[in-house]
């Protein structure tokens, strides 16, 4: 596993972006009364990500200087991201049409976090602006005040709305499960979450095919999922078990 290689722009602008773009969208949830306003389940999940954090550093040492927010926002979008500089958002879909456990909740949230921490999106926000602003690397490089805000802007939406390589959601499968595992979650719960999720995508589409409508769950979409996915994390679990075991029985 390693971090993204392409990473023209610096981490520092990437995170600004990302936490420009993350606060507008909040912004935009708390005026339509969609943020946070079922403070049992966002408690939940900013303990789960207390839990989760302190390991982060494990793969990115950075990450112990990031700013970190953990938000809910109401919409059946079953959907949840970790924006680079570790921006969270779970969806209130994801939690009620998966009826998610907090192991499960963990084993997103570690995948989420794994794809921040291996920098993926900043990966991706470097390539979009190379091609939405057409410029050579080398100018890119040395001159990136260059770039406007809004090419910025767009490229960071697109780092959470664009799907994954299949390389790069393997490697955030295996630091969720090592993440839930170190916090104390049970990484097991990473194959429920899957099975889980065909099933929405197999009842909406027999939904769908009976004209009664439902769209594919979001999360699919931007995390693909692939036939041996469940495999390859049941190949991972003996890796991440005993930390798991360690630390449940401590
Ligand atoms: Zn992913």
């Amino acid at each position: 596993m390693q971090r993204s290689r392409l990473l023209l722009l610096p981490a520092s602008t990437v995170e600004r972006s990302a936490g420009q773009q993350y606060g507008q969208l909040m912004r935009a949830a708390s005026q339509r009364g969609l943020l946070n306003n079922d403070p049992q389940q966002v408690e939940r999940l900013r303990a789960i990500a207390r839990e989760l954090i302190p390991h982060s550093t494990r793969f990115n040492p950075e990450a112990g200087k990031w700013r970190w927010e953990v938000n809910l926002i109401a919409s059946k979008s079953v959907n949840a991201f970790c924006m680079p500089g570790g921006k969270i958002a779970f969806f209130t879909g994801i939690l009620d049409s998966l009826q998610l456990t907090d192991d499960e909740i963990a084993t997103i949230m570690g995948h989420e976090i794994g794809h921040a921490l291996l920098e993926h999106g900043r990966a991706r926000m470097s390539q979009q602006v190379l091609k939405s602003v057409g410029i050579s690397v080398a100018a890119a490089v040395f001159n990136l005040g260059q770039i406007s805000t809004e090419v910025l802007a767009q490229a960071a939406n697109l780092a959470v709305s664009l799907p994954y390589a299949r390389q790069q959601e393997s490697d955030a499968d295996l630091v969720g499960l090592e993440l839930a595992a170190r916090a104390g979650h049970d990484p097991r719960a990473a194959i429920s979450v899957w099975q889980k999720m065909a099933r929405l995508s197999q009842s909406r589409a027999q939904a769908g095919a009976k004209g009664a409508g439902g769209q594919p769950p979001q999360f699919l979409s931007t995390h693909p999922s692939h036939t041996s996915r469940i495999h390859e994390i049941e190949a991972n679990l003996p890796r991440v078990m005993p930390l798991y075991r360690m630390k449940a029985g401590s």
